[in-house]
């Protein structure tokens, strides 16, 4: 009988993969924390309406990418595309948003039907952070400050750039969106079949366009910088200056619009130059009009998403994942002969009760001195405790530093757990 296999674009995480993940994952939990960010967790499922309402009609996501299906009672539900959604929905539901400011963030899968490539999956991981009730560009600047330090936190600092742009409020959008459809109404029958079709229903999409042809025309396309309100353009005068003043770098990039319909005023991503086309690793914006549009008083809001999979992939190609991540035993207890197998085991025990902090690997399986020493060089251990059957006759281990040019020493049994502690702070 054939395999059943994944499906596509769905990956399975290895036990390989999985130390990079939780170093990931672990230092963006810690960096949220020193922020006072609170975590969210919401169901993965939806109701279609949630994302359509949302994201928009007329984007990739809802035209081409969701994964819909009726349940059992003939419910349209929506394996969820992004988190924003549903983070407002259940925020919205249990009264978190009104007369209050918020700071939260989730992670987990999200599901979006694309053709599979290097950095683009079907099943794929973000950590979105959503901060509600705040107007100022004073929120927006710690986003991009709390990024660019956990940019910093792992390893990646000057191996991503930040592009920002101001899109204006919905207003200032209606009116440049009048003049760019007056543009490009020349030009039809030139642009692409997505691009046409979307002259009509959704004209800012087209500037996202990725056709050689429509791009072209877009060149002489008018800008929506000189559309902007006076108020948006305050709001990201004064989003300039914050991050000058916190020495975070950014360029601003006037095409920039990003692909869901509930961004206004500030958009902003951050993208590395090492993955090829998929180098968007985190993108966000501002979206004050969401809450209301989702049936919620008007409530001010800004988030933004990371992309697990490509910030995993980065540190990977830029081989910048440290050492210890993979290995990251600190003691290896070994055990020469049966008789010193239930000794190494209780051993191992009370190491673990007396220095909990401590990754203590027991070597199982038996096998020969140097298979096992070799077993213990690969765990990353700093130091292998011997235990034979001569030790165990006289309480005593060998004690053997894996990292240091030192000597094996032998050690009691009852002071190893000091000595072991003394010497891994050292
Ligand atoms: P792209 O332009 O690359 O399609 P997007 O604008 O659709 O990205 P968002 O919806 O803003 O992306 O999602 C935020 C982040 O999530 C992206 O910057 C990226 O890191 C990640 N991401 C989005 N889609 C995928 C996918 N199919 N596979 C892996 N990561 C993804
Ligand atoms: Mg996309």
């Amino acid at each position: 009988m054939a395999k059943i296999q994944a499906i596509r674009g769905m990956n399975d995480i290895l036990p390989e993969q999985t130390p990079v993940w939780q170093f990931v994952e672990a230092t963006v939990r810690r960096v949220l924390a020193q922020y006072g960010y609170q975590e969210i967790r919401m169901p993965i499922v939806e109701q279609t309406d949630l994302f359509k309402r949302s994201i928009g009609e007329v984007t990739d996501i809802v035209e081409k990418e969701m994964y819909t299906f009726e349940d059992r009672n003939g419910d349209s539900l929506t394996l969820r595309p992004e988190g924003t959604a549903g983070c407002v929905r259940a925020a919205e539901e249990h009264g978190l948003l009104f007369n209050q400011t918020r700071r939260l963030w989730y992670t987990g899968p999200m599901f979006r039907h694309e053709r599979p490539q290097k950095g683009r999956y079907r099943q794929f991981h973000q950590i979105g952070v959503e901060c509600f009730g705040m107007s100022g560009p004073d929120v927006d600047a710690e986003l991009l400050v709390l990024t660019a330090r956990l940019w910093k936190a792992l390893g990646l600092e000057g191996h991503t750039r930040l592009e920002i742009n101001s899109i204006g409020t919905s207003e200032s959008r209606r009116v440049y969106r009048s003049a760019l459809v007056d543009y490009l109404s020349q030009f039809k029958s030139d642009l692409d079949a997505d691009s046409q079709r979307r002259l009509e229903s959704n004209p800012l999409r087209i500037l996202d366009s990725k056709d050689a042809s429509t791009r072209r025309i877009l060149e002489n396309a008018p800008c929506l910088d000189d559309y902007l309100d006076e108020e948006s353009r305050e709001h990201f005068d004064r989003l300039k200056a914050l991050l000058d003043a916190a020495g975070v770098s950014y360029s601003v990039n006037p095409a920039l619009v990003r692909g869901l319909d509930y961004y206004g005023k500030t958009v902003f991503e951050w993208i590395t130059d090492s993955l090829g086309a998929q180098g968007t690793v985190c993108a966000g914006g501002r979206y004050d009009g969401l809450v209301e549009q989702l049936g919620g008083k008007p409530t001010f809001a800004v988030g933004f998403a990371m992309g697990l999979e490509r910030l995993i992939l980065l540190l990977e190609t830029l081989e910048l994942v440290p050492d210890y991540v993979n290995n990251n035993a600190d003691i290896y207890v070994t055990a020469m002969g049966e008789g010193a197998l239930a000794p190494a085991m209780q051993l191992a025990e009370k190491l673990r009760a007396a220095l909990p902090d401590r990754v203590v690997v027991s070597h199982c399986g038996g096998g020969s001195f140097k298979s096992q020493m070799k077993k213990a060089d690969r765990s990353g251990a700093s130091y292998a405790v011997i235990l034979g059957e001569n030790e165990v006759a006289n309480g005593t281990v060998g004690l053997k530093p894996l990292r240091a040019d030192e000597p094996q020493i032998e050690v009691a049994q009852d002071e190893l757990a000091d000595t072991l502690s003394a010497a891994l702070a050292s």
